[in-house]
This record gives structure tokens, sequence and C-alpha cells, in this order.
């Protein structure tokens, strides 16, 4: 029996695909334990992992810093991770050394995760929901001139983390070591190598699994002889009153079923009279409802997305940041979607209208699907796991 150590960032993203990785190692009869936060305590306890809270060493910021920061602001989000490292410190030095885990598996943007195993020398693994990333990759991240005037001005203050996290013995070598991985280390990428762009310039410790999902029952309640078109723009950054108002304004009575899952932070009650064709909710168990959707109007999450190829589903893309914008450019590149071109209900109502009339959307969509299948998920993933425990035991 193994012992691991998951170490997430307080996203839905980041932590959904290791959900179904734990529960497969618990399965087999390994022990794990789950840094993380208690928004995901539930779904963590539920396979069988230890869960510890980390909510109280997380830097104090309000809602509006972090939509303003998440995707946008880099050097920001660098800062928030040495100062979490910091705060963590003392209590999972301590802990880990009582665990003696056999291997740590952490978010790629959980840098907390991969300094703790250095600093322990304790085996690591890379977790990675976005697309792996490498110095050939980052050429297709446009980022947009504010994110790049962020990062300017940012460096200094990211240099003075530097300073203080090796003044707390963690080993930094630069800014770029804390955000990318190298070709030596095991990484685990929840995306088929077919989707992934410029996938040769990774190494063979660089699997490419798929995506990791739990099982989950179709809908049930949608009526199949009309098109189902399926809207959100995911966990984070789903505040967009403006964006859900143009989606009933283009397919309010319409011969399409509309499910729109709006985040929590919308209030349902101000959309008014909801349209009989339409069901909004602040959250929709998405697995389900991609066993029905027809068409998926996105705003290019990497899970989402990831998620939406796995069922076959064609895609109308509305990213908001620049990794989104490379999902999405990928996503037109394969041919399983189109980017939407303006704000208004009829170029919503256009775009839909085109990917639900032209098979080859659908085709490619089912391309990827099955590369996606083939991948392994989370039983792979969790292979890749024990095989490196083996390996080095
Ligand atoms: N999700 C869900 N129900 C919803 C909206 C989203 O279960 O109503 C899940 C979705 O399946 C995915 C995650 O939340 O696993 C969103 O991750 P993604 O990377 O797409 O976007 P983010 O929320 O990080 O922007």
């Amino acid at each position: 029996m193994s012992k691991i150590v998951f170490f997430s960032i307080p996203a839905h993203g980041h932590t959904n695909p290791t959900i179904p990785i734990v529960a497969e190692l618990v399965n087999r009869g390994h022990q794990v334990w789950y840094y993380s936060f208690q928004e995901f305590q539930g779904k963590i306890v539920d396979t069988g992992a230890v869960f510890i809270a980390c909510d109280e060493f997380l830097p104090k910021a309000s809602q509006k810093e972090l939509d303003r920061k998440v995707g946008k602001d880099f050097a920001a989000l660098i800062e928030m991770a040495a100062d979490t490292t910091m705060a963590l410190d003392e209590k999972v030095c301590r802990e880990l050394q009582e665990i003696q885990p056999d291997c740590i598996v952490s978010d790629s943007i959980c840098f907390w995760g991969k300094l703790f195993a250095k600093k322990l020398g304790i085996s690591y693994i890379c977790s990675t929901t976005t697309f792996a990333f490498n110095q050939h990759t980052a050429k297709l991240m446009k980022r947009s001139f504010s994110e790049i005037w962020r990062m300017i001005r940012g460096m200094p203050r990211i240099n003075i983390k530097i300073q203080e996290l090796k003044r707390h013995g963690y080993e930094v070598e630069s800014f770029v070591s804390l955000i990318q991985n190298d070709n030596e280390t095991d990484t685990i990428v929840y995306t088929a190598k077919e989707f992934q762009p410029m996938a040769d310039t990774f190494s063979n410790r660089y699997a490419f699994v798929g995506p990791s999902i739990r099982q989950s029952l179709p809908v049930q309640n949608v009526k199949k002889d009309r098109k189902v078109v399926y809207i959100s723009l995911g966990t984070v950054l789903n505040q967009n009153q403006d964006f859900y108002h143009t989606c009933i304004k283009a397919f309010a009575n319409t011969d399409y079923e509309v499910v729109m899952s709006v985040g929590g932070k919308t209030e349902i009650s101000s959309f008014g009279s909801i349209p009989g064709n339409f069901t909004i909710k602040a959250s929709v168990d998405q697995i389900a409802v991609f066993q029905t959707a027809d068409i998926f109007i996105t705003h290019c999450g990497m899970n989402s997305v990831n998620e939406s190829l796995y069922f076959g589903v064609p895609m109308v893309l509305f990213p908001q940041h620049s990794e989104q914008r490379t999902v999405a450019n990928r996503v037109v590149e394969l041919g399983a979607g189109i980017m939407l071109k303006g704000k208004k209900a009829k170029d919503l109502a256009a775009a839909a209208a085109e990917v639900l009339a032209n098979p080859i959307y659908k085709e490619n969509a089912q391309k990827l699907s099955e590369t996606f299948h083939r991948a392994g998920g989370a039983v792979k993933a969790a292979d890749v796991i024990l095989a490196k425990i083996e390996k080095e035991s």
C-alpha cells in the first residue's frame, strides 16, 4: 500500500480531474491525503481520502480583486502562491514528516505542493489541468498588452517573494522554474496528445491521459426532439449578466432546448420571467448535460472544453483571457467549433445555427472524442502515479 498526498488550488477546474484519480487510488487500497479547501471537502471525502483544509492559510482577497487577477495578473497570483507556501510551511512540513508519503501529486499552479516536495525530498508528480506548457507552447499564448504590462510591473514583487521563499528553505532558481516544468518532471495532463499543441516538444515523462471524468447519469428530462444548447462560463469568471441576457434574447422561444449554468453569484431572479425553453441554474451536472447536448457555448476553460470533446459536442467559443484564447484557437484549428464574432444576440444565434447546420464540427469533435477515450483517463493517471512510486522504491 502506498501513501500519496495531493495538493490543489481552490478552483473546481483544477480539483475536478483529480477526484476520479483519488477515488481510483483509494479503491486500489492506497492511502490518500488531500490538502485543499472547504468548498471541495465533500467531493474529496466521498473518495475515501483524508481531507485537510488550507483555507485559513490563503491570503485574504476580495472577490473583486480575484476577478481582476485570475488569468490576467500572473505576477499577483505568484505572489499569492508564495505567501500561501510560507503560511502553510510549518504545518505541512510537520505533517508530511509524520505521513512520510511515497509521492506528492500537485496541481501545476499550486506551487506550494511542488515546493514542499522539493524541500522535503519527496517524489513529485505535476497534475496539469491546462495544456502542458513549455518554451514552445508559451509562444501560442498571445497575452494582451495589459497582461504583459502587469507582468513587467510585477517582476520586482515576484523577485522579493522568491528571496523570501529562499529564506524559508525553498530552492527557487527563477520565476520560470515555478511556473514551468522541464522535460524531466513527471506530469499528468488531462487532455489527449492529439489536442495538445506541439505535443512532440514534450518528453515521455508527460502522460496525456485525457479527461479524468467522474461517472454521471445522463439528464433524464431533456426532450431529444429538439436541439440542446448548453451555455456556461465556468465556475470562476462567470458573473456576466450582459452575456446571459444576450443568450436569453438569442434563444428565447426558439426550437432549441437551452440549459444555462450561471454560477452561484448570479441572481437567477434578475432574469425576470424565464422563457419556457430555458433551464437556468447556478450549477448543473455538466458531465450529465454533455451526454445530451448538441452544442456548447463556452468560455473555453480547459476542463469544460475537454469534457465537451470527450462527449463529441462541438462548440461556440467565447474565451475571456489569454489561456482560454489558446484553448479556443486549438478547437478552431481542429475544426470542432467556431469563435463567437460579436456580442449581440444575432451573433450568438448565427454562430449556434452555423455549428448545428454544418456536420463537419460534430464530426471533428467526435474524432477528438475517440482519441480522448483511448487516452485512459483516471485509471491511466493512477497507473502513472503507482508506476513512479514502484520505480523509485
Ligand atoms: N462545472 C460543473 N457545473 C457547472 C459549471 C461547471 O460541473 O454548472 C464544472 C465543469 O464540469 C468543469 C469545471 O466545473 O469540470 C470548470 O472548469 P473549467 O476549467 O472549464 O473552467 P473554470 O471554472 O476553471 O473557469
